[in-house]
């Protein structure tokens, strides 16, 4: 193998996930339950690396994690699944079991980079990726390089988007109150659908139930509300969408676009592209590495 292989590895809540990556491939994988511990879960994630890197010509490891990463890019703030791990040195540690670097990133801002480079951002140089699952979170890319600030650019779950709910953050309003996977099956209930599957609720809206279609709209008023906001500040007009609840993008979608079309000055809804990711799940390991990369 000639080319550069990098090490990617994507810490969630439940797994960890790694990858050696080579030109937009994984010819490696290791996964593991994620252990809810600090040390176990270091030594996890090293353990992981480890195994990977006999198969990586790049002893750098890029490492995606769950949460705000804090301006020394060491730890994270808020990791709400990963309570343990909030403040603690994590990069560090790993990188002094190994002896090799670690770089570490959002894991949502790493899944934007892995789209921007093997998939469906690959022909966009501005766009953003917006995680659906339990919660809401946003990688952003601007001139096709990933733009985090100084670590929490892209966080559109918490944009405000005009409800009463109290979000998990503490705030009032946000869209992750009315768009993660709870909330969503919530406002299923309220409308009328008594499914508490999201692939069942949203095949009954696909065949035309209108309880499910109305359910499904409302909440894409909500997504659109954000994604004006972002299309606004930033002229973005771009929009993927991954993680569980993204499988039911094409409900949310109709909804979310007549709000920007109705906010985004003169723009039309198909001046906007909202679609769903290509790499899936493995997006965060493809991202992690390629942070690797870039840094080497
Ligand atoms: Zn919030």
């Amino acid at each position: 193998m000639t080319s550069l292989t990098s090490i990617g590895i994507d810490l969630g809540g439940t797994t960890i996930k790694g990858g050696a990556v080579n030109e937009g491939r994984i010819v490696a994988r290791e996964e593991t339950t994620t252990p809810q511990s600090e040390d176990a879960c270091i030594e996890a994630i090293a353990s992981i690396a480890r195994n990977l890197a006999s198969k990586s010509t790049n002893q750098r490891i890029g490492l995606g994690v769950p949460g705000v990463i804090n301006p020394d890019g060491d730890s994270v703030a808020g990791t709400p699944n990963l309570s343990f791990l909030a403040g603690k040195p994590l990069a560090s540690r790993v990188s002094e079991i190994l002896g090799a670097p670690v770089l570490m990133g959002n894991d949502a801002s790493l899944a934007a980079l892995g789209e921007a480079k093997h998939g469906a951002g690959n022909s966009h140089p501005d766009f953003l990726l917006v995680t659906l699952g339990t919660g809401v979170g946003g990688g952003l890319i601007l001139g096709n390089k990933l733009h985090t600030g100084p670590g929490m650019a892209g966080e559109i779950g918490h944009l405000q988007v005009g409800h009463e709910r109290i979000c998990a953050c503490g705030a009032q309003g946000c869209l992750e109150a009315v768009l993660g996977a709870a909330p969503i099956i919530e406002n299923l209930k309220e409308c009328g659908v008594t499914s508490s599957s999201l692939p069942e609720a949203s095949q009954l809206a696909r065949s035309g139930n209108a309880d499910a279609v109305k359910a499904f709209a409302n909440a894409g008023k909500y997504l659109g509300e954000a994604l004006a906001q972002v299309s606004l500040l930033l002229d973005i007009r771009v929009f993927l969408f991954a993680g569980g609840v993204s499988a039911a993008i094409d409900l949310l979608a109709p909804s979310a676009l007549a709000i920007l079309e109705k906010r985004a000055f003169g723009r039309k809804a198909q001046d906007f592209l909202i679609a769903r990711s290509t790499l899936g799940e493995d997006a965060g390991i493809f991202g992690a590495a390629e942070l690797a990369l870039q840094n080497t």
